[in-house]
């Protein structure tokens, strides 16, 4: 086990800057995910950990140990790519004993930890199969044996799962949890799947163009974003947000949508908005769909009125489309709700559950 510091991490291609000075820490034990979307720099990122890639500058620690140019085979590091990597000649016993046998440990040995592992990874029934004419599922098992047998100090997992049908992926994602807390080996799983990161990870770093977001625990990333493209990212339906001014009406700090809808503000957040360095009024409300709480009478002046634009029911819940002057948004209703296009409907914008952010910086204010 050992924790990871990236410092300062840069790594360019020719004019393309694949990681942009990234600052990461890892710590021991930790499950942690590398999440953003395709071409953000998660694979680099990765290969410069193992050693597949050397970092442009900057430098990598494993524990305080520094292995920026020590080479791949020599960092003690497991990895498991998207494409299954296996001896397709060879037995699933084979495969998965191979490095245990490179390290010249005794058959009765040998044996005994191909078992483990082929239980673990329920392919204990397919040990004398051919490895090369297994399903697709079944080969990334034996991918993942070969690399978990070995019990690296750190494991890599770029995309493993991501060939793979849904419900074994959801199975296998269930597994690979159930491993990393048993052996307690720090691992980092590249995804871009926002579900996978959440359910798993004891941390998640989101990345966008080569830039780290945010770095925290997926309560702190889901009830925290540091900004507006983490909190889009994250969640699904995602975030809503509306454009609004900031302004005083009688001592209070109220923040406006176009549609007429309004959110009074503490004297905080009031405060904060106030002192914005870039002295705009304009600012961008987020808030979750499942906060977004619907009434079909007005009640409240603080509710803001909407029609219905379209309903989408998924069977456990309702996913309720409405509009809101020019914006259409997104709430979550219960199971049951059904209504017509263009039905009133008003809306409660709980404030605890109201994020801010700069309209010019994207950037969270709180
Ligand atoms: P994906 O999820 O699609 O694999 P990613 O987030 O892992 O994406 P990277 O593969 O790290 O992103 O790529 C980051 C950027 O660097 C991209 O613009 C990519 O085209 C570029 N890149 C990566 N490897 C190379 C290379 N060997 N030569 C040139 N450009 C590269």
């Amino acid at each position: 086990m050992s924790s990871i510091k990236l410092q300062n991490l840069r790594k360019t291609f020719g004019p393309v800057e694949a990681v942009k000075s990234l600052d990461l820490e890892f710590a021991n034990g930790e499950f942690a995910a590398l999440l953003g979307p395709s071409g953000c720099g998660k694979s680099t990122t990765m290969n410069m950990i193992s050693g597949l890639e050397t970092p442009t500058s900057g430098d990598i620690y494993f524990g305080n140990t520094p292995v920026t140019h020590v080479p791949a085979g020599k960092r003690g590091v497991g990895f498991v790519f998207q494409n299954y990597a296996i001896f397709s000649h060879m037995s699933v016993f084979d495969n998965i004993a191979f490095g245990l046998k490179v390290r010249k440990l005794s058959g009765d040995d040998i044996k005994r930890k191909v078992q483990q592992v082929a239980e673990l990874l329920e392919l204990t029934g397919m040990l004398h199969h051919n490895a090369g004419r297994l399903s697709i599922n079944d080969m990334q098992k034996v991918a993942i044996g070969r690399s978990m047998i070995l019990e690296p100090q750190i494991f890599l997992l770029d995309e493993p799962f991501s060939n793979l049908d849904a419900s074994f992926r959801f199975y296998m994602r269930g597994q690979l949890k159930r491993f990393q807390r048993e052996i307690k080996q720090t691992m980092i799983y590249v995804t871009h799947d926002q579900v996978e990161a959440m359910s798993m990870a004891d941390k998640i770093a989101v990345m966008d163009f080569g830039i780290l977001q945010q770095f925290g625990t997926p309560d702190e990333i889901y009830n925290q974003p540091t900004n507006t493209f983490v909190a889009n990212f994250i969640g699904s339906p995602s975030m809503n947000f509306m454009d609004c001014t900031f302004h005083q009406h009688n001592g209070a700090g109220l923040l406006t949508h176009h549609s007429g809808g309004r959110v009074s503000l503490d004297d905080k957040r009031s405060r904060l908005l106030e002192q914005n360095p870039d002295k705009s009024n304009a600012f961008i409300l987020g808030i979750r769909p499942e906060y977004l709480h619907l009434h079909s009478q007005p009640a409240a002046d603080s509710w803001w009125q909407t029609t219905v634009y379209m309903v989408e029911p998924l069977g456990s819940k309702t996913i309720v489309h409405l509009q809101l002057g020019t914006d259409i948004v997104q709430a979550i209703a219960p199971a049951d709700f059904r209504a017509e296009p263009s039905t009133p409907q008003w809306l409660e914008l709980p404030p605890d559950h109201i994020h801010i952010f700069g309209k010019s910086t994207e950037q969270a204010i709180r």
